[in-house]
């Protein structure tokens, strides 16, 4: 299996990042999801004005892979206005699919692009499982 392109896949969280809705934080996030299949699932932010109701861009990408039929995943890309790990809830959604070997790059749209990649298993080493 080819490599991993990082450049590719931040470029496609970053495209996503600016569709994000985000009138209330203003905090755009855009994520880019590798499925096992090749093919990339991107999802942004949407909030809504009841905030409980807002989604994270890595579970709307997760969503969207699982409902485009794909449930497997080599690598995440996460875009944000400045390096962001996912929130505890979008780890356990991702952990619901992904193994700790899951590489996530969590990448700036501040100027300088800084980018930092973890392992899913090392953000979130003890998901909960029934
Ligand atoms: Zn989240």
């Amino acid at each position: 299996m080819a490599a991993v392109d990082w450049e590719a896949l931040a470029a496609q969280a970053r495209a996503a990042a600016a569709r994000a809705y985000a009138p209330y934080s203003r905090f755009t996030v855009g994520a880019a999801l590798l499925g096992e299949d090749g093919r990339v699932y991107v999802g942004c932010n949407v909030e809504n004005a009841s905030y409980g109701l807002c989604l994270c861009a890595e579970r709307n990408a997760l969503f969207h892979a699982v409902a485009c039929g794909c449930r497997a995943f080599r690598a995440l890309a996460i875009a944000a206005p400045k390096v962001s790990p996912p929130c505890g809830a979008c780890r356990q959604a991702l952990a619901e699919f992904c193994g700790p070997t899951l590489e996530v790059a969590m990448v700036s749209l501040g100027p300088g692009g800084e980018s930092v990649r973890a392992f899913l298993g090392d953000l979130f080493p003890n998901p909960f499982a029934c």
